[in-house]
């Protein structure tokens, strides 16, 4: 069979099932090895008095929030790109 993506679109392998997430756009039910996982830090404090605290040695904290996002939306919000047939089978990873 030919196939379109050397990883069919996953990074399941050989695995069987796997269990779903949320799209967090959407909010469609997505394969969790095949939705695009994005992490992103969220300062609590605005960047420029961030900075000047961050001069004079104070700590800030960070949070992380972690977003999956379905194909459709991953393509909508530029996490993963439209690629040419060549480039299609490579992974994103390597
Ligand atoms: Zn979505």
């Amino acid at each position: 069979m030919t196939k379109k993506r050397k990883s069919r679109g996953r990074s399941k392998g050989g695995k069987g099932r796997s269990d779903y997430v949320e799209c967090s756009n959407c909010g469609s039910r997505v394969p969790r090895d095949k939705a695009k996982k994005v992490t992103q830090r969220v300062s609590l404090v605005e960047p420029t008095l961030a900075r000047e605290l961050s001069q004079k040695g104070a700590y800030i904290p960070v949070s992380y929030v972690t977003k999956y996002y379905c194909i459709s939306c991953a393509v909508h919000y530029g996490v993963v790109k439209v690629r040419a047939r060549e480039d299609r089978r490579t992974s994103y990873n390597s």
